[in-house]
């Protein structure tokens, strides 16, 4: 199949290239030069595991091109995809602009029968706006002949695991409002729906508004076991001990059910955010899903406080950050709890000796190359003669490292672990003084 995608980021890039590897010819379409330069050149420019080599073979298999140019995209597409960001309005709700500006720029060149895909997250109601963006520069352009169908289609891919998540999804969720549109997605997907993994189809409400619920229910798991791991650290009971307890209970399993330093990301915090204001317009107050947030920042703030209160004592030179992404396996630093963490050693003076296998670019980019924080490209070095480690990312290098390089290293064996990654009498044994979440200090 023909098939454009509009937008290059985490979720336009990973799609285009996952279509092209079931064999469709696909175009990617972004207004951003840069980055079209780069994917030009077969760079990518997020790190994403497994992407370069899909981005490379797909090139050369000339199933995949890039470019910034709309018309001749949309003119030799038989199915458009829409996969621009949404990010917050200042009130919570999701900004839609660039959705509603690639629906326009459609209906300004669409010249014959497509099907137009929504994979950006959005509000419940917007498959209607994008509809009616296409059918007035239609109407504009005298061109009411033009049909098209407009098909919803949420994506729930993880950073980290995108490709794998992309080329073999759970289930796929599709809301739909005609039978051409609904044919068009059974025989695109049907490569992607080999191991039993089902298509769903649904009315175009429910698709969107499915999205949103499957965020506002994973960030709920992980805010209630923060809320739990409070109570634990007063009551003497492990975080740790009762997640096990809990999560081999099917009913509700072992995923997303840790303790930490609070959920990150471009998802999570903004589309809670846009259900609540959601809820609002149809005046009804989501009290679960306020708490979830508002947890989540106490959550932040919990952690970055029980730091310099236990440093307090001490003149701190110097800090060790491990891990600045938002969560393992990405470059995406959008909302990460670590630019918190960071931010309050900074405000302090304080400097801080970075390693993030992938997101150091991001940082440095984030912190306008702020001359009180060094990027490393060896965790180890990041370490030498700091007051203490901080961990807000449970990158797979940190989970066992070297303790006796490390206490060699550092000024002071102290560890600040938003993540949990070691047993608390095993590192006590090493030499170290260990802070953890939710478990007895
Ligand atoms: P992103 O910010 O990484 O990328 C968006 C891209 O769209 C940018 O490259 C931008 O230049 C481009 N763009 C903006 N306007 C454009 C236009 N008119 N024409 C062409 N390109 C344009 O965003 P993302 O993380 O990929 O997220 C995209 C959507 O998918 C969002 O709605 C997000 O909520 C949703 N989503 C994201 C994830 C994720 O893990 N990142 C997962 C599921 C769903």
């Amino acid at each position: 199949m023909k098939i454009t995608v509009f937008g290059t980021g985490y979720v336009g890039l990973v799609t285009g290239v996952c279509f092209a590897e079931m064999g469709n010819t696909v175009t990617c379409v972004d207004i951003d030069e840069n980055k079209i330069a780069l994917l030009k050149k077969g760079q990518s420019p997020i790190y994403e595991p497994g992407l370069d080599e899909l981005l490379t073979q797909n090139i050369e298999a000339q199933r995949l091109t890039f470019t910034t140019e709309s018309a001749p995209s949309i003119h030799s597409a038989e199915i458009i995809f829409i996969a621009v960001g949404t990010p917050p309005n200042e009130d919570g709700s999701a900004d839609l602009k660039y959705v509603l500006k690639v629906a326009e720029t459609i209906g300004q060149h669409i010249n014959d029968y497509k099907v137009i895909v929504n994979k950006s997250t959005v509000p419940v109601g917007t498959f209607h706006k994008v509809k009616k963006a296409i059918q007035d520069q239609l109407n504009k352009r005298n061109a009411t002949n033009v049909l098209f169908d407009v098909a919803s289609n949420p994506e729930f891919l993880r950073e980290g695991c995108a490709i794998e998540d992309c080329l073999n999804p759970n289930r796929i969720v599709t809301g739909i409002d005609s039978v051409k549109a609904q044919e068009t997605l059974q025989n695109l997907y049907t490569p992607f729906l080999r191991n039993d993994t089902q298509i769903l189809f649904m009315d175009p409400a429910s698709s969107e508004m499915t999205k949103y619920a499957a965020n506002a229910m994973l960030a709920t798991k992980i805010s209630l076991m923060n809320e739990f791991s409070r109570v634990c650290e007063k009551v003497g009971a492990d975080i740790e001990a009762v997640r096990k307890g809990i999560g081999s209970d099917h009913r509700i399993g072992p995923h997303f059910i840790y303790a930490g330093v609070g959920y990150g990301g471009s998802c999570f915090p903004k589309d809670v955010n846009a259900l609540v204001r959601t809820g609002l317009e149809y005046d009804e107050k989501l009290l679960i899903l306020n708490a979830v947030e508002e947890t989540n920042q106490i959550q932040r703030q919990r952690f970055i406080s029980l730091i310099h209160k236990r440093l307090e004592t001490q003149s701190i030179k110097s800090v060790a950050i491990w891990g600045v992404a938002f969560k393992p396996g990405t470059d995406d630093i959008r909302e990460a709890p670590a630019l918190n963490i960071m931010q309050s050693f900074l405000d302090r003076k304080i400097k801080l000796q970075v390693f993030d296998p992938a997101a150091s670019e991001n940082a440095q980019k984030y912190f306008n190359n702020n001359s009180l924080i060094t990027f490393y490209d060896n965790q180890y070095e990041a370490l030498k003669d700091v007051d203490c480690l901080i961990i807000p990312t449970e990158w797979k290098s940190f989970r066992e490292p070297d303790f006796a390089l490390m206490k060699k290293s550092m000024k002071a064996a102290t560890i600040f672990d938003g993540r949990n990654l070691y047993q608390p009498s095993y590192i006590k044994q090493k030499g170290f003084q260990y802070f953890s979440i939710g478990r007895p200090q």
